[in-house]
């Protein structure tokens, strides 16, 4: 389906990153990985989906709180895939605090890394787009762009901002065949989340269990965790051409969490 387009995916050396990356390469896409994480690991995991999809997959190790080196990321998957038909916006990191005690380093490092590096990498890949008259770029924002909770006031405004950033970008590129849109999940089970249990707990002043139950999954009506191959299958329809007339959207998939 995705045969002959490349894609950069930021933060896929882990999580739901990494399942999109690897359900894209499965559809037929060559993908850039990015992220943190010991350097051997990453390698594995990188030969590993090159390996099973016959696709070229690349590594960048661009800090998405560095424009700089963001920017060079778009630079490196242009001259090395050829283009950056695709750019999945994901890496992003979580803190729990009252906002009284939020600490300003992690305000600071959560709109860098889950809003700010949105806006570098879009801006260095939407030239080749606009030349190309075909581009998709997807946005995992979170149901925290559509609704808050108590204790995140950085995730929670950083994610309301790539709402805004999705449907402005849209509306920009609306006449040059490229898509923007924004997943929204509700609570997907991967390492974001796990850790930060821990610090809800003691936010809220009860136990981890009850954190998972009476938090986590009492905010989804279907009481699952969203699944991160979901979110990859997700992405890659979005990536599909019979997603083209989906733009500017913030799309839920959250077990009706913002239904409510
Ligand atoms: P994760 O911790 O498994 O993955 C985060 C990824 O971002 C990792 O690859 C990590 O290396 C990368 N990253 C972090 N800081 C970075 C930096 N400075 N530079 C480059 N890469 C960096 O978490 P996840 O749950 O898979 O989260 C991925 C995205 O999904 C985030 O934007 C998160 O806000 C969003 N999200 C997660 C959930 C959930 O319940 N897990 C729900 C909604 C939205």
């Amino acid at each position: 389906m995705l045969a002959g387009k490349n894609a950069v995916v930021t933060g896929s050396t882990s999580g739901i990153g990494h399942a999109v990356a690897s359900a894209l390469a499965e559809a037929g896409a060559n993908v850039m990985l990015n992220g943190l994480g010991d350097p051997g690991e990453i390698e594995t995991t990188r030969s590993e989906l090159a390996a099973k999809t016959g696709r070229t997959v690349l590594f960048n190790g661009a800090d998405m709180t560095k424009p700089d080196e963001i920017a060079g990321m778009i630079a490196q998957a242009e001259s090395e895939l050829g283009s950056v038909d695709i750019l999945v916006n994901n890496a992003g990191i979580q803190h729990v605090a009252p906002v009284e005690e939020f600490p300003i380093e992690k305000w600071n490092a959560i709109l860098a890394i889950n809003l700010s590096a949105a806006f570098h990498a879009i801006r260095a890949a939407v030239p080749g787009m606009k030349e190309r008259g075909w581009g998709r770029i997807v946005n995992t924002a979170s149901a925290h762009a559509l609704v808050a909770s108590p204790y995140k006031a950085a995730y929670v405004a950083a994610k309301h901002g790539i709402a805004g950033l999705t449907k402005t970008v849209a509306l920009e590129l609306a006449e040059h065949g490229t898509t923007v849109n924004a997943i929204a999940p509700g609570y997907v089970w991967t390492p974001l989340v796990e850790s930060q249990i821990p610090d809800t707990a003691k936010s809220r002043g009860i136990t981890e269990e009850e954190v998972v139950n009476d938090v986590i999954l009492d905010a989804q009506p279907t009481k699952e965790f969203v699944t991160v191959d979901q979110i990859g299958q997700f992405a890659v329809f979005l990536c599909s051409d019979a997603a083209a007339s989906i733009t500017g959207a913030i799309l839920p998939m959250d077990g009706g969490w913002t239904a409510q």
